[in-house]
């Protein structure tokens, strides 16, 4: 198994990527979704390879992150933050 941190993953019909530069540890999205969100040793974000939640569950985590540290598209669009598209 890799030692890559797990930084994008997706679930159902949401591509999640985290952005660790901007994890503060907040730990909100990790009690909104703990099967999908995780802190790792240096207590930066990272995806739970194999976890599932409910796709809105998971959008509600990404929009509980008080720095904007995780992404959800669905397909193109980007759904959270608001912004641009890949
Ligand atoms: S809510 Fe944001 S800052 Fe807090 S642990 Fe999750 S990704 Fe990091």
């Amino acid at each position: 198994m890799s030692d890559e941190p797990k930084v994008v993953r997706t679930v159902g019909k949401y591509t999640i990527k985290v952005i660790q530069s901007k994890c503060i540890a907040a730990a909100s999205c990790v009690a909104i979704s703990p099967d999908i969100f995780k802190l790792n040793e240096a207590n930066l974000v990272e995806i739970i390879d194999g976890g599932v939640d409910d796709e809105d569950n998971i959008l509600l985590a990404a929009q509980s992150c008080p720095t904007g540290a995780i992404e959800v598209y669905e397909g193109a669009s980007r759904v959270w933050p608001p912004g641009e598209d890949l």
